[in-house]
Order: structure tokens, then C-alpha cells, then sequence
């Protein structure tokens, strides 16, 4: 035993290099799993989880949210510092490959004298300095981390040089997966039967480094004590696909069915003394919506939890779900944040309790954890619970489905009422069933504005959304399908009312046809151009009403004001519910892939 404390201090960053070496010159998994295994054997367990980061290319696990990224300008002066190069050569070698690893490699091989005074690299100085080239901030905090960085190199091996530098600016990429750490792991420390328990612990928190303490201190037994914890994010359970609503009944039976939101999956750990946000990916997106972090505290207010839910725009003006994109400039934003936050505020639709009040729920059923949710969370409009409907009936299951795509979500998650929730898994306990793809709206349309609706908060004072409708030309009438509030510059946006106050009348103008009721109403005159992401059957709207189904009419989704006052075109010139209703048609038949159409699926674009 002794000699392995001492060991502990000694452990060589050679041997990890080394490893790493035979890492990069493969890319079969198995091949990986026997290197990090013959690596993991020889670590001191006291050292274990650091290398375990070191590996990861890391000084932190990921939801640390603590990040090596050293500048690449500052990094080439310390490879500078460390040779005696002028930085100029050194930039350039690194313009010529673009991997500063090789070129640190390089220059050093290059240094014709040792120094005397040089020792050999040890894990634990390696990582110290990195920890600290990480977390370093304030005034100095750059010209030391140049120092930390420099003063690495100076005693390492060519090689050695390769693998820090690569470290130092956050660009290790040996291509080992995580799982493939889990495989290692548990072929290290247990039997490879017992291998779906290394892989539990560490979905639940995220964390290899810990897993591997805990294995290599006290084996299997020693994973008893990962537990979740409140701020330590658990790995997102994942949803399997089916093509009908009837397969999906029949696999699950009695089902919940969820309304599908389309927006970005957002964990959030609250906690008495705060609150913080996971990204699916497990990033921390806290800083980046402030205004999810104060509705969560009216919303769940002295208790500690863990909640799942999908983080959506809203409209404030005309109540209706915006597109993404809107949000998805938030993104890596340190400023603005706020600003854009009052923009296009998000609401979180919860749809899941992972953890309430220390006790964790995971090994609950579905519907137990639901219930927990619905008593534990005071919906506001930042925070709601998401739309949810129990049957084992596929046509209420159809109807409801159609609900939800009128509501502007993507379609259904159906779970299994009696699942447990499996953290990073992916199966058939929950299955999604999304709105079929479908074709763009390619051409902009022309629409009336019939009505608007009064402007709340930043808009205060002008309208908030228009009441846009479509021209029937058989019964000389103009029949609603959006609400349009997108589009407008604050010029434009401010001019509203002075731009329409001819055309107010009292009531809905006589050939207006509505569902709605906007605060004020106009005669049907002027035309703006629109663009929208499709046309989808609602509820609220009368254009081409009974068309498609009995009782619902044709709404644009996500309308768009193109800036173009179509004041060429009388009103009576708009698009028709006709040309509306072929719309639709040709988009069901670009669903189908018949041809004649331009099918292009829709798809999500990112693992948001
Ligand atoms: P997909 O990204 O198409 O694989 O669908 C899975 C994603 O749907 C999840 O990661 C969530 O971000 C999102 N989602 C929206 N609504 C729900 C819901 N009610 N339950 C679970 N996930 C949902």
C-alpha cells in the first residue's frame, strides 16, 4: 500500500501522453477501451478522476461549465517563451498545420539544450497548472496564465507538449467518447456484465471523474454513493419514434400523451439559494435566460427540484409561439441577454420532476411524477405545465394530436405511465410522434389587415399584432388567418395607429369574418406582404373554415410582415382562402412526397 501512496505523487504525465499517443493512432472502439484500461490500471486511485479529465481533454467535468481555452495568440507566446522562437515563426508554423500541439512538438524537439534544472512532468503539476490557466481571472490574469503555461513546457518532452498545448486552447480531441471511458471503467474496475452500472452512475451525474473515484476507491459499492445532487446535472432521458399514433398505443397501452413543444430542452436545478439551468447537452445556460430564472422562482418558491421542460418563445402580443430562431441568438451572449430576453421572453412548459426536495423521483413512475408536478408547480406565464392528455383511444389520440399542431407545437411525446425515468437512455417508454414533415411556404402571400390587437409592454402605445385574413372571393368577404406581429420595424411598428386611423370603424366591418375579437377594428384596405413557415388547420381562424375539416379553419404559421405595403393591390387583390386552400393541399401532397410537389423535409436542424 505504501508504495502506491507514493506512487500517488509520482504518477509521470509521460504515461499519459504515451497512452494518448496510441489513443490518436486509432479509431476502433475496443482498441481505444485496452488502452485506457492498461492507463486506468497503473493511475493511483488518488489521481484517477484527474486523469480521467486530463483524458476528456479537461480539468472539470463538463457541467462545471469551467472551460480550458487558453487565446491562441497567448498560447503561441508561450510555446514562444518556452523556445526562444520569435512569437511571428510561431504563429506562422501554426497558419501553416493549425494544431498548435504540433507545432509546440516541433519547436521543442528542436531546443538543443536541456536544462538542468528540468524535471520530469507530473500528473498532478500538469493539472494544477491547467486548473488554475482555467480558472485565473482578473487583472494579471492573462500574463499568468502565459507563465503557468510557459513554465509546463519548459520541463516537458517534445511529446508532452503535444498533448498540453492541445489542452491549454481547449482542442484535445483524441476522439474517445465517453462511453468509451465507461467501457474502460468498468472493464477495469468490475466485469463487463456489470458494466450497465458504470454506466448508470455516471448518467446520473455527469461526471467520469467521480465515477471513477468512487470505482477505484471502493468498486462496484463505492457507486452507491453517486446519487443526484441538486446543481449536478443528470443526463437527459431520450425518446424513441414511432409513424402512428395506433403503433404507439398499442406499445405502451394507456399512454400520456404530451404536447410536443418546439424549443430547447432545459433542466433546471432550483434550489433555495438558487437556480441553474442545463441545456440538454448538459452546457449551463443559465446567464442566458434570466427571465426563466426569475419566473421558476415565483413558479416553485421554497422548495428544492429539479425540473424538465421545453423552453419556447412566446409572442406577449398575440399569444402564439414564435419560431426558435428568435432565441437561438441569446447563444454564447454575454451582453444584450437581458434585452433580448424582454424581446422574445421564453415560457418553460415543465413536463417532468426529477428531484424534490433531496429525495430523488427518477425510480418513480411517470405518473406519480407527474402528479408531483402538477402539485408542486404555481403555473405563471413564464412557467406552465405541459398540455397533457391520458388515453388508450387512437382517434382521441388523433384529436388530440391535432390540438396540439393548432396550438403551434411539433406533435406528440407519449410516455408510458408507468415508466421510471432513465437518465440518458433512449427507448421506447417515450416515443415521439412529430407533425409529418413538410413543404415551406416558398412564395410570400398577400393578407388584409382587418383588426389589431393593443400593443403590450415595449409596444405599449401602438398595436401588438395584426389581424390578417384572406380574401373569399365567392361570398366577397374577408375571412381571418393570423395574427401578425413579426416583421415590423419601430418605425413602422409606432406608425401603426397613424397609418390605419382612417380605417377604424366600430365593430367587425361588414365583410369581415371573425372569430376573433382584436381591440379595435378597420375596414378591410390595406395589404401587406407575409411570409410564413406553412398553412396548418386552427380552430380560430375562418378562412376556408370546414375545408378541411368541419369546424376549423386555414392559419399561416409563424407569419412574417416582409416590410412591403402591398398598396399597389386593392384589397379585393389579396390572396384568396383559395389559393390558401391549394396551399395546404399541395403541402399535404409534398408531405406524401407525390409529385408535382417540392417535398422538403422539415426536420430539426440541431440537437437543441
Ligand atoms: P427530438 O429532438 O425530436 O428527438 O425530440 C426530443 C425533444 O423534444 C426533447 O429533447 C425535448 O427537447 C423536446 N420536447 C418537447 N416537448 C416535450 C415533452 N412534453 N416531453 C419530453 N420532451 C419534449
Amino acid at each position: 500500500m505504501r508504495g502506491r501512496t507514493l506512487a500517488a505523487h509520482d504518477m509521470r504525465y509521460a504515461a499519459l501522453a504515451d497512452a494518448y499517443e496510441r489513443l490518436e493512432a486509432t479509431t476502433k472502439r475496443l482498441e481505444m477501451t485496452d488502452v485506457l484500461v492498461a492507463l486506468l490500471r497503473v493511475v493511483p486511485r488518488e489521481q484517477i478522476d484527474r486523469v480521467v479529465y486530463l483524458t476528456q481533454g479537461r480539468v472539470f467535468p463538463d457541467y462545471a461549465g469551467i472551460e480550458l481555452g487558453l487565446a491562441e495568440k497567448l498560447a503561441i507566446r508561450g510555446i514562444a517563451l518556452a523556445t526562444g522562437r520569435p512569437d511571428a515563426e510561431i504563429t506562422s508554423l501554426w497558419k501553416a498545420s493549425g494544431d498548435l500541439g504540433a507545432v509546440a512538438e516541433a519547436e521543442l524537439a528542436k531546443r538543443t539544450q536541456t536544462t538542468l534544472s528540468s524535471e520530469p512532468l507530473t500528473v498532478a503539476r500538469v493539472y494544477e497548472n491547467l486548473k488554475e490557466i482555467a480558472t485565473a481571472a482578473g487583472t494579471g490574469s492573462q500574463e499568468r496564465k502565459l507563465r503557468l503555461f510557459a513554465d509546463l513546457l519548459n520541463d516537458a518532452s517534445p511529446r508532452e507538449a503535444r498533448y498540453i498545448a492541445r489542452t491549454v486552447v481547449g482542442k484535445m480531441r483524441l476522439g474517445v467518447a465517453d462511453m468509451t471511458i465507461v467501457d474502460a471503467l468498468a472493464a477495469t474496475f468490475a466485469t463487463k456484465e456489470e458494466r450497465d452500472r458504470v454506466e448508470r452512475a455516471y448518467n446520473v451525474s455527469s461526471d467520469l471523474g467521480e465515477v471513477a473515484k468512487a470505482l477505484a476507491a471502493e468498486g462496484l459499492a463505492g457507486l452507491a454513493g453517486i446519487r443526484l445532487r441538486l446543481g449536478r446535472p443528470l443526463r437527459s432521458m431520450l425518446a424513441e419514434r414511432l409513424e402512428t399514433l395506433e403503433e404507439i398505443l398499442e406499445r405502451l397501452g394507456t399512454a400520456a400523451l404530451e404536447y410536443k413543444y418546439d424549443g430547447l430542452r432545459v433542466q433546471a436545478h432550483v434550489g433555495r439559494d438558487g437556480i441553474e439551468l442545463f441545456s440538454r447537452q448538459l452546457e449551463r445556460i443559465t446567464g442566458q435566460f434570466p427571465e426563466i430564472v426569475d419566473a421558476l422562482r415565483t413558479a416553485v418558491p421554497g422548495r428544492e427540484a429539479i425540473l424538465e421542460g421545453e423552453a419556447v418563445p412566446v409572442d406577449a402580443n398575440t399569444g402564439e409561439f414564435l419560431p426558435f430562431q428568435e432565441v437561438s441568438r441569446r447563444r454564447g451572449r454575454k451582453t444584450d441577454v437581458e434585452r433580448m430576453a424582454r424581446e422574445f421572453p421564453v415560457s418553460l412548459f415543465a413536463f417532468d420532476c426529477l428531484l424534490l426536495d433531496g429525495e430523488d423521483l427518477t425510480t418513480r413512475p411517470y405518473a406519480d411524477r407527474r402528479k408531483t408536478l402538477e402539485g408542486l408547480v404555481r403555473e405563471t406565464d413564464g412557467v406552465r405545465l405541459a398540455t397533457v392528455r391520458t388515453t388508450a383511444d387512437p382517434r382521441e389520440a388523433e384529436a388530440f394530436f391535432d390540438k396540439a399542431l393548432q396550438a403551434g407545437c411539433e406533435g406528440l411525446m407519449a410516455k408510458s405511465l408507468t415508466s421510471t425515468y432513465e437518465a440518458g437512455a433512449r427507448g421506447f417508454q417515450w416515443i415521439k410522434f412529430k407533425r409529418e414533415y413538410s413543404a415551406a411556404l416558398s412564395d410570400t402571400i398577400d393578407l388584409v389587415a382587418v383588426g389589431a390587437f393593443a400593443g403590450r409592454g415595449k409596444r405599449a402605445g401602438t398595436y401588438g399584432a395584426l389581424l390578417m385574413a384572406a380574401y373569399d372571393a365567392r361570398a366577397d368577404v374577408f375571412r381571418t388567418t393570423c395574427k401578425l406581429g413579426t416583421g415590423f420595424s419601430d418605425e413602422v411598428l409606432f406608425g401603426l395607429p397613424e397609418r390605419f386611423k382612417d380605417l377604424l370603424v366600430p365593430h367587425a366591418h361588414a365583410r369581415v369574418d371573425a372569430t376573433l375579437t382584436p381591440d379595435v377594428w378597420f375596414e378591410p384596405r390595406l395589404v401587406l406582404e407575409v411570409r410564413g413557415a406553412e398553412i396548418t388547420v386552427s380552430p380560430v381562424h375562418t378562412c376556408a373554415r370546414d375545408a378541411v375539416r368541419p369546424g376549423a379553419g386555414l392559419a399561416v404559421r409563424f407569419p412574417r410582415f416582409t416590410g412591403r405595403w402591398r398598396d399597389d393591390k386593392r384589397a379585393e387583390d389579396a390572396t384568396t382562402q383559395d389559393e390558401l386552400l391549394a396551399m395546404y393541399r399541395g403541402q399535404q401532397k409534398a408531405v406524401r412526397g407525390e409529385p408535382g410537389s417540392a417535398a422538403r423535409p422539415e426536420g430539426r436542424s440541431q440537437d437543441r
